[in-house]
């Protein structure tokens, strides 16, 4: 049940058709895992706490350095140096202190893979490098996790949710990493932002139970001249991963 406080902190989303206090309970009791919390990632983190997520499991190893600074909002200028990932919690803490934060200073890797998906009841992929979105991808699929991919390369992104056995996974539409993918992209924290905050809105949906979710589509964001274009995706018979 929701408390007075809860009430008081939420009550101007109560009243989104559809969502109410039980979509606000489903919210508090539910752990979102969230791979890398960069320029896509931090924004994520931000919005679900923001809504009033239960907890959130965050995954980014690394210290922070002066060019994460222009997209990565969790960060801070004294966290220069020292972990992303404590920059992050500290931020969160002192912007939505009910929300519990679970922090990882390493990447999703073959490592943890396994443990951390299988402690989450959402995953937000939001790494720069496909191979890293792609073990997600697995992982979420045979953990049968919902997974939300989103991605962003200059003034364009894209936003997928991912019902296992429902939709199809990344890897029914990439089956094999595309090759200009590189680690280094040109991007304005605005952009990244806006991206996050879509692929969000299609998680709370999905937790929360209410509104349209764009299951089996590919959201394409154009920040140019701002179009949202929605590509129908189909399983692949023989996708290695959903098949
Ligand atoms: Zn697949």
């Amino acid at each position: 049940m929701l408390t007075e406080e809860d009430r008081a902190i939420y009550e101007w989303q109560l009243d989104v058709p559809g969502f109410g206090e039980e979509g606000q309970e489903k919210l508090r009791n539910t752990t979102a895992l969230v791979s890398r919390i960069g320029g896509l990632g931090g924004p994520i983190a931000f919005a679900l706490a923001a809504a009033g997520i239960g907890k959130l499991i965050l995954a980014h190893a690394g210290n922070l350095r002066k060019d994460d600074l222009n997209r990565q909002i969790l960060m801070q200028w004294e966290g220069l140096g020292k972990p992303r990932v404590e920059s992050a919690a500290k931020t969160l803490a002192n912007f939505n202190p009910k929300v519990e934060v679970e922090i990882h200073n390493e990447n999703f890797s073959e490592t943890n893979a396994t443990a951390l998906v299988s402690r989450a009841d959402i995953v937000f992929a939001s790494a720069p490098l496909f191979e890293e979105r792609f073990l997600m991808n697995r992982e979420c699929v045979r953990q049968n996790k919902p997974m939300v991919d989103c991605a962003m390369y200059s003034l364009e992104g894209h936003v997928m949710p991912i019902v296992p056995g429902e939709t199809p996974c990344l890897a029914c539409l990439f089956p094999e990493t595309p090759p200009h993918w590189k680690r280094r992209f040109p991007v304005f924290g605005a952009v990244s932002a806006l991206v996050a905050n879509i692929g969000v809105m299609e998680g709370l949906k999905l937790i929360a139970g209410f509104g349209s979710i764009s299951r089996g589509k590919m959201m394409l964001i154009d920040a140019n001249q701002f179009n949202i274009r929605k590509i129908d995706m189909t399983r692949r018979i023989d996708c290695l991963v959903c098949s």
